[in-house]
């Protein structure tokens, strides 16, 4: 198994990787307020933002088969069954966004490749800027069907730098 492949495996297994953290450190370090990993929305986002109506998942470019990305290389060996795998993992991220959607929730997807040090500031800010046309504008719909209210997450799960 190649070096790139083992990265990418290891980092799906775990739920706090990096990229992942670096959209929640900033997102927290600019008063935005979220909850990880909701147990009883379509996909388990990775990041829920209620007062936004927003659910953010931050991809990596292997595992969610980020099309025309260079991080998004089928392996040589096994190749049929990994282009079969990532295709599976695309199908449910799509039905996952289509049902959220359809919850009227808005999705925000964040590639990994988005995150590296040359593009990343661009990129968090433009999330900032997405978050907040998304609050003006949903201001003027007067009521959501949201199943019931969720405490806010516990100040000991606040990121801290890594
Ligand atoms: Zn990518």
């Amino acid at each position: 198994m190649d070096r790139d492949l083992h990265t990418n495996m290891a980092a799906i297994r775990s739920k706090n990787t990096k990229p992942e953290i670096l959209v929640r450190h900033y997102l927290w370090g600019h008063g935005f307020r979220y909850r990880l990993n909701h147990p009883r929305l379509p996909g388990k986002p990775d990041i829920v933002l209620r007062k936004y109506r927003t659910c953010i998942f931050v991809n990596g470019c292997f595992w969610h088969g980020h099309e025309g990305c260079q991080h998004y290389t089928v392996p040589k060996t096994n190749t049929e069954f990994w282009v079969s795998k990532i295709r599976r993992n695309k199908e449910r991220d799509a039905k996952v966004l289509h049902e959220l959607a359809s919850m009227g929730w808005h999705c925000i997807v964040i590639w990994e490749c988005d995150l590296k040090p040359k593009v990343r500031k661009r990129t968090l800010e433009s999330l900032a800027y997405t978050l907040n046309k998304i609050f003006l504008q949903d201001r003027t719909v007067k009521r959501y069907a949201m199943p019931e209210e969720e405490p806010m997450m516990a100040a000991e799960d606040v990121p801290t730098e890594r």
